[in-house]
Formats: structure tokens, C-alpha cells, sequence
């Protein structure tokens, strides 16, 4: 059985062989028995440090917390990007958002070239399924390969923009469990839940209201309205709500999506599990990004940086025949799909930049150390254990067709809480940045949205007139808020 590789590793020959042993014990084997049920669940915009598992205070996430209870935490899981698409795409590919068609691109380019996670399900005879809830998730971004049945059907509108259609999480369960109940269990199934929920605006349904409450953050004066959605020292206009400026309104409204979020993963995963029970179910739950919640004066918005605020995610897996443990070793949106090939003994995906976890999640290795890489548009970050160093320029931005711009560069300390101590900027983590964004490439050219669709996008309002497209800051221009 081929699997991937723990490059450079002094631990590499011990490794294999306790994990030969782990996998002939266990009956997930692809030689041995049936291949296990997978469901992979992405909650868009949700910190890890919100959830009670990971430290939060706030009793947000009964049934996260219960998952973790059972499973293995990832103290400190990457996710490569802070946007949407391309940290989707990531998680699909094991590719870093620029090596893939996406790229650091929000809604405007397709998934092209190489094999996803769900095209090598399919292959091995899996029925794969995805129900997804956010706008750059729907079928155009061509994350929908390898899905025989993509639900892609957005009904809800979000408050403050009519335009931009989502879907709550009772919805979407809904949908994935009715999936779930038609399909012959003799088959092993493959499914993708994407939960929208604590995105903003913070709306929760009414009968989750006022169970969090509202939520001391460390700025305690009201903000202003912001009349963009960038976020930058005020309440982005998308956010606003009934005129309210305290910031722990937003940060107690977010728990709230939050904890609404929760229940429905409490639901699929039990439905899901009852399912695949003889056979064995995986359960992975991870998040596409943070949100900030003042971090370096940015409120309630993503997108704009990889600090950690907005690039630390929960990860927790749930296997078969692994026991309950915390993980302290850096781990990336790229290591999920290998993982969860691995853990249903399949081959790796070619051209893959991530590393199968299995053996940590077993107990047979050691996690490693790793320089793990994240993006956003006009930004790139490389994060080691306890530091990261951030390279931002307009060159960075996808499209930027300006003067050449000298990239500033900043080093940070990071750990469970900010805010972050600045250090000497750290030489080696820049060149190794600098190769990365030099070097890395998608496996094929990158395919443009069709014409038509950009045009959709753009009556919609989701995407600026044309003529408003920035040169030096996408942030303020660009699809930031999704
Ligand atoms: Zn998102």
C-alpha cells in the first residue's frame, strides 16, 4: 500500500513500522474489510480558539467539544488561505493556494487540473455527496468534481444584502441526512458539509439568541459604521445590525451562529454514525478561516490577512480505532485530504504538498516539524510552531498591474492568544516565503470563470465594476467578505 511520505524525517523507518502494525490491526484496511464512511464537515469562518475544546470560556460548542472528546485535536491547524475558494480548493487538493487554479481568487476562477479528494473517492467506488451554503462554493467553482451530487441550492439572502444567497444549517443538514437515508448501505459513501452559519452578518435563529450572550472583547468602545465591508477599526457595512456599535453585541451574536452551527453538526454526525456503523465512520470537522475580532484594529472580517486570528482553525478527527488525544505539532488545510485517504487506505493524491496525519492520529508517530505556508490576496505567511513571518504587497494581489512595490515584511510570535509579540524579523522564514510565492505554480494554467458568470457575480454586486477593480489594495475592492 503506497502512502505518503514523512519526507526528511529521523522517524521515518520507526514510523513505518509501528504504522504497519497499527494498520494490520485495524480493520479499515483497504485489503482487509469494507472501506469506512467519510464525512468531512467545514464550518466557513469559526476560530478555533471559539470553541471550548480549544480554551473558549463560552459554552459554544457542546457538541464540537463532544467530537474532540472522542477524537484527536489539532492544537494548531493552518488554514491555507482566509478566503472561502481557495482554502476550499486547498483542502481538495492538498495543493497551497497558489498552487492551485483557484488561487488566492474569492468567487472569480474555477478548480483546473489535478485530482481532488472526491475525484479519487469516486474512483474507488465511494458515492460521494456535498452540500455546501456559501456563495463561492456553488458548482462554478469547480469544487463540485468528483461529487456525483452537488447541492449547491442557495435559498437564503443575507440581511444586509438581498444579493448574496446562502443557506442556514438546518437546511443543509436536512439535505445531507435525506442524501444519507437514500443511499444503500452496502456502499461506502464519501460526504461534504459546509455550514455557514457564523459568517456574518451574525443572524441567529431566535431561539439560539441570548444563549452566549454578549461577549467581552478587549476593545470596549462602541465602533463606528463603516461605509465599505473592509473592517478596518469600524463595523463593516455588511455587518451591521439594528444600529448596535458595542463590539461584544457582534462577538456574542457570532457565538450564538456558532452554537447554532453546533447542534446541526451534532445531528449529521449521529445520523452519520448510525449509518456507517458496521463498517466504521470517519469524521474530520475543520474550518475554512478565522474571523478577526479586533486583532491589529480589524473587526469581524476575514480576508484581509493571515495572522493568526484569521489562519488558525479547529482540525479533530474521528476514526476508527483511534483513541481521544491532543496533537501539539502544525498541521494544514493541504494534510486533509491525504489523511483521510490514508485513513480509508487509499493512495495519496499526485502532485500533493500535505502529509497523511494517520500515524499521529494512530499514536504511531510523532507529529513533525513543519514550515506550513497560507495566503491571501495580496498577502502570504509561513508559520512554524511558535512564529510566523507575513509578507504583504500589492503584488500579491491576483491581478495587481501596477508599479513594482516593495513587499513589507513583519515576524510575529503567535501562541493560544494575542495580541502577537512583534520580533526581529526573521531572515531564513522570508527567503523560504519569497521561494514559495517565486516558485509555486498551479499544475495548469488557470482557467478564468466564463465570462458570463463574472458578469452574474458582478450585477449581483458581489463583484466591483470593473473600473473600480484596485491596483493597490483588493481588499477594498474585492469580494473580501466571504
Ligand atoms: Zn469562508
Amino acid at each position: 500500500m503506497k502512502r505518503v511520505d514523512w519526507r526528511g524525517s529521523l522517524w521515518r523507518p520507526l514510523i513505518r513500522s509501528v504504522w504497519v502494525i497499527v494498520l494490520s490491526l485495524n480493520a479499515c484496511s483497504a485489503d482487509k474489510g469494507p472501506r469506512p464512511d467519510v464525512l468531512l464537515i467545514t464550518i466557513d469562518t469559526l476560530r478555533a480558539d471559539w470553541i471550548h475544546a480549544y480554551g473558549f470560556e463560552g459554552e459554544t460548542t457542546p457538541q464540537i467539544d463532544a467530537l474532540a472528546a472522542r477524537g484527536v485535536l489539532f492544537e494548531k491547524a493552518i488554514a491555507a488561505a482566509s478566503l472561502t475558494a481557495p482554502a476550499h480548493a486547498s483542502i481538495m487538493t492538498s495543493r497551497y493556494a497558489r498552487e492551485h487554479s483557484i488561487g488566492t481568487f474569492n468567487g472569480e476562477t474555477r478548480l483546473f487540473g489535478g485530482e481532488t479528494l472526491a475525484e479519487r473517492f469516486r474512483s474507488a467506488g465511494y458515492e460521494t455527496a456535498a452540500f455546501v451554503s456559501n456563495i463561492v462554493l456553488r458548482r462554478r467553482s469547480g469544487l463540485d468534481r468528483g461529487f456525483q451530487t452537488y447541492d449547491d441550492e442557495l435559498e437564503d439572502s443575507e440581511v444586509n444584502r438581498a444579493a448574496y444567497f446562502e443557506r442556514v444549517a438546518a437546511k443543509t443538514a436536512a439535505r445531507a441526512m435525506d442524501w444519507l437515508a437514500s443511499r444503500p448501505r452496502n456502499q461506502p459513501v464519501f460526504v461534504w458539509l459546509h455550514l455557514q452559519d457564523p459568517h456574518g452578518p451574525y443572524t441567529p435563529p431566535e431561539e439560539f439568541e441570548g444563549q452566549v450572550g454578549d461577549w467581552p472583547l478587549r476593545m470596549k468602545r462602541p465602533l463606528p459604521f463603516l461605509k465599505n465591508n473592509i473592517g478596518r477599526a469600524g463595523i463593516p457595512a455588511y455587518q451591521a445590525l439594528n444600529d448596535v456599535r458595542q463590539p461584544e453585541f457582534y462577538a456574542g451574536r457570532y457565538g450564538e451562529e456558532l452554537l447554532y452551527a453546533d447542534y446541526w453538526v451534532g445531528e449529521v454526525v449521529e445520523f452519520f454514525e448510525t449509518r456507517a456503523a458496521p463498517r466504521g465512520g470517519i469524521v474530520l470537522l475543520t474550518a475554512d478561516h478565522g474571523e478577526s475580532m479586533g486583532e491589529l484594529g480589524w473587526f469581524f472580517q476575514h480576508g484581509h490577512a493571515t495572522t493568526p486570528d484569521l489562519a488558525r482553525v479547529p482540525l479533530l478527527v474521528v476514526a476508527p480505532g483511534a483513541s481521544s488525544s491532543r496533537v501539539e505539532s502544525l498541521v494544514s488545510h493541504v494534510d486533509i485530504a491525504p489523511t483521510l485517504l490514508d485513513l480509508a487506505g487509499l493512495n495519496p493524491l499526485p502532485h500533493s504538498s500535505g502529509l497523511s496525519l494517520a500515524p499521529v492520529i494512530f499514536g504511531a508517530a510523532p507529529g513533525e516539524s513543519r514550515s506550513i505556508f497560507t495566503d491571501t490576496d495580496g498577502e502570504a505567511a509561513v508559520y512554524t510552531a511558535n512564529r510566523l513571518t507575513r509578507l504583504s504587497s500589492p503584488q500579491l494581489v491576483g491581478n495587481y498591474s501596477g508599479p513594482p512595490h516593495p513587499p513589507e515584511v513583519q515576524t510575529l510570535e503567535w501562541g493560544e492568544e494575542g495580541p502577537w509579540k512583534n520580533l526581529e524579523n526573521d531572515v531564513e522564514a522570508t527567503e523560504l516565503l519569497m521561494r514559495y510565492i517565486q516558485n509555486s505554480a498551479p499544475l495548469t494554467s488557470a482557467e478564468a470563470m466564463r465570462p458570463e458568470h463574472i458578469e452574474q457575480l458582478r450585477a449581483l454586486g458581489y463583484l466591483p465594476p470593473e473600473d473600480e477593480r484596485g491596483e493597490t489594495d483588493s481588499s477594498q475592492s474585492a469580494p473580501s467578505s466571504r
